[in-house]
């Protein structure tokens, strides 16, 4: 079996084909990059609907398939900005038509713990996703993927990014705070926002600003900001491993692709006896392929669903979307 992945919950676009073994045939991808500040979702998704067709095409070559070669057109139903879900959406729906393939929705979030459940072996890991949009410790229990703890406020990608351009730089910001952050030595004292199993970075963005207006050097922030706000999702992960008694945990999302979260994460779990794992940098962002493994799942579960019926669902949960494969 082969199935044609459709990713577009927000900036980036993506194609990707997989084999029934998790074989990555291919994955293209355009992520929307605003000039000035945020995502605009129109502007993303105006993007999406330019690049959708030619990164389709790109994925059928580089995979060497034939349209007729596909056994369903999987995409990303939700959670993630309207306009760009419908993007994406619109994309396979017509594809579906057109080669007379089942279509099958995904919920993101749902497909990054699959992906690295996957590639990793582990079989019931818990979850740390990391995104831009996103922060969630996420593990399966009673039927369906639960969120265990969460952002109360805006993802720590988000975080990262906004207060990188406040800063005077520009989007991504994670990848050049890290960067940054290696010339650092120096941990300032920022707000430490752990609630129980959720986390909040509101309070570290103020702090930081005016310790930046008041003359602290950027290598020194980055170093400090990297440090709190990674001890934060690494001690959400522990207690979340304490409680649910699992010693395991994958990590997704852009920000998994942080080396000192990585590593932090991983003594965590190895002191407590675990392991960690980290999919490679372009199946932990955004990316076509792990909409197109876990359409396998939902497909081999008998989970495709007519045209008339696959409307998207910005606010999708996790934790309302059927998982009958486990
Ligand atoms: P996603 O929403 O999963 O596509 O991830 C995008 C987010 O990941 C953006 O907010 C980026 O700033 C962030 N990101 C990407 N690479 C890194 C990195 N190496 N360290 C920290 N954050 C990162
Ligand atoms: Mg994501």
């Amino acid at each position: 079996m082969v199935l044609l992945g459709i990713e577009s919950t927000a900036h980036t676009a993506s194609v990707g084909i997989v084999t029934e073994r998790a074989e990555v045939l291919s994955l293209a991808t355009d992520m929307f990059k605003p000039l000035h500040g945020g995502i605009h979702p129109r502007e993303a998704a105006n993007h999406h609907v330019e690049v959708l067709p030619g990164l389709v095409a790109k994925a059928l070559d580089d995979a060497h398939i034939r349209p007729s070669e596909l056994d369903a057109v999987a995409f990303a139903q939700g959670p993630g900005l309207g306009p760009c879900l419908r993007a994406g959406a619109t994309v396979a729906r017509m594809l579906a038509l057109t080669w007379n393939k089942p279509l099958v929705p995904v919920n993101h979030c749902v497909a990054h713990v699959e992906i690295a459940r996957v590639l990793s072996g582990i079989d019931d890991p818990m979850l740390l996703y990391a995104s831009g949009g996103n922060t969630q410790v996420v593990a399966y229990g009673s039927g369906r993927y639960r969120v265990l703890g969460e952002t109360l406020d805006v993802g720590i990608g988000n975080f990262l990014d906004k207060l990188w351009i406040s800063m005077g730089g520009t989007f991504p910001g994670g990848p050049a705070i890290e960067a940054e952050a290696l010339r650092g030595s120096e941990l300032l004292s920022l707000p430490y926002s752990v609630h129980g199993m959720d986390v909040a970075f509101s309070g570290m963005l103020t702090a930081t600003l005016a310790l930046r207006a008041k003359g602290a050097g950027k290598p020194d922030l980055a170093f400090s900001v990297e440090n709190t706000a990674y001890s934060m999702l690494t001690e959400i992960t522990e207690r979340a491993l304490a409680h649910r008694r699992r010693t395991d945990v994958v990590l997704g999302g852009g920000v998994a692709c942080n080396e000192r979260l990585r590593g932090m994460v991983r003594a965590m779990a190895e002191g407590r006896g675990g392991t960690s794992f980290a999919p490679p940098k372009s199946l932990c962002v955004d990316n076509g392929a792990m909409i197109a493994w876990t359409g396998h799942l939902a497909l081999g579960a008998g989970l495709s669903v007519p045209v008339e019926r696959s409307a998207v669902q910005p606010r999708q949960r996790t934790d309302l979307v059927p998982t009958p494969w486990r």
